[in-house]
């Protein structure tokens, strides 16, 4: 399952200078989870993949699925655990994104907060399964980044909110006044 939060990883290396910055660098989101989008987008964090020639861990699949190598590209694209987080969250946000048009300045930079919270909590969730050996269920990572964002956009949205922007962002929930 590939959704639309999953997009958007590769092609750093080729133009390492252009339009991502404004995806990580976003000043609503939280800082924290820019600095592992950053990591991400430059493909450093310590996955398995790189660990495991290096004799650091004792095999190169994917802690959360436990079927693909555990690259980059699988972890934040086509796992399937984080796919189904990734589907939840875009079931909530009740938008194409995928489209470049049509949507407001405000959406797109909610939507660049979600899929960085959304990188952020995959990767701890990780973590927290490799060393703790427990994997939680979808539903509540995905409900763990709902309101971590919520909280975020509560305090960083500018009020008053643009009347085309309102009831998308009532009904994620974001209070408006
Ligand atoms: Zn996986």
């Amino acid at each position: 399952m590939v959704t639309l939060l999953l997009l958007g990883i590769s092609g750093c290396r080729v133009h390492p200078h252009v339009h991502w910055y404004k995806d990580v660098w976003d000043g609503w989101a939280i800082p924290k989870h820019s600095l592992i989008g950053w990591l991400i987008k430059h493909e450093a964090l310590n996955t398995r993949v790189k660990l495991f020639p290096l004799g650091l861990c004792t095999t190169n699949r994917c802690v959360l699925c436990e079927k693909e190598e555990e690259g980059h590209g699988h972890l934040f694209g086509s796992c399937d655990y984080s796919s189904k987080v990734a589907a939840v969250l875009e079931d909530w946000l009740d938008i194409k994104l995928s489209i470049a048009t049509g949507i407001s300045k405000t959406q797109k930079k909610v939507y660049r907060v979600i899929r960085l919270a959304f990188w952020y909590a995959v990767w701890m969730e990780r973590n927290n399964c490799r060393i703790n050996l427990q994997l939680r269920r979808h539903g509540i990572v995905a409900d763990e980044i709902k309101i971590t964002v919520k909280s975020r956009l509560n305090h960083v949205i500018p009020r008053p909110i643009l009347v085309g922007d309102k009831d998308w962002i009532v009904n994620l929930g974001f209070c408006c006044t």
